[in-house]
């Protein structure tokens, strides 16, 4: 998976007229050392900066996170019903699509030059150009639909099976 060395990000923000301020630098590099895989959302991500002693608060968060997004540093991404989570973003459009289970939020994400190539044809048959194509497929993983979901269970029930599903990273 491509992904912008420190120098082309700098090179590519100056270009857009945008700055990393420290604040900035110290998220980017929360994101830049996050496990593969892992996705912030705003509170997550306000949660780790107080851990690490910021002096910040959850709607700078959201701005920040936004204000990312836009300048391409990070990937915005509508994971769960309600808030949007985060994600480093990469200077190539066909990037990885995501599985979430509705019920224990767990996020698998894999990679498909199908889907790439719908996208990039659909935008093109249009004239447009393909920035980012994403498609989150929602599931329900076996051990919640064996527990009866969703009549019987809570909103906090969550299965141990996800993370031993994920697909061996090519
Ligand atoms: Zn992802
Ligand atoms: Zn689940």
């Amino acid at each position: 998976m491509a992904s912008h060395t420190p120098a082309s990000l700098k090179a590519l923000l100056n270009q857009r007229g945008f700055r990393l301020t420290p604040q900035r630098q110290t998220i980017l590099h929360i994101f830049q050392t996050l496990p593969q895989g892992n996705h912030l959302s705003a509170e997550e991500l306000h949660n780790i900066l107080v851990a690490q002693g910021e002096r910040i608060s959850l709607s700078t968060v959201y701005r920040t996170l936004h204000v990312m997004a836009f300048m391409g540093v990070l990937r915005e991404l509508e994971l769960a019903e309600g808030h949007k989570h985060y994600e480093l973003n990469s200077p190539d459009p066909h990037q990885h699509h995501h599985l979430v289970c509705v019920q224990c939020n767990r996020t698998l994400e894999f990679e498909s030059d199908l889907i790439d190539r719908i996208g990039t044809k659909q935008a093109e048959a249009e004239g447009y150009h393909l920035l980012d194509c994403q498609l989150t497929i929602y599931i329900v993983c076996p051990d919640a639909m064996q527990q009866g979901w969703s009549h019987s269970l809570p909103r906090d029930w969550v299965c141990n099976r996800m993370m031993q599903m994920r697909p061996d990273p090519e």
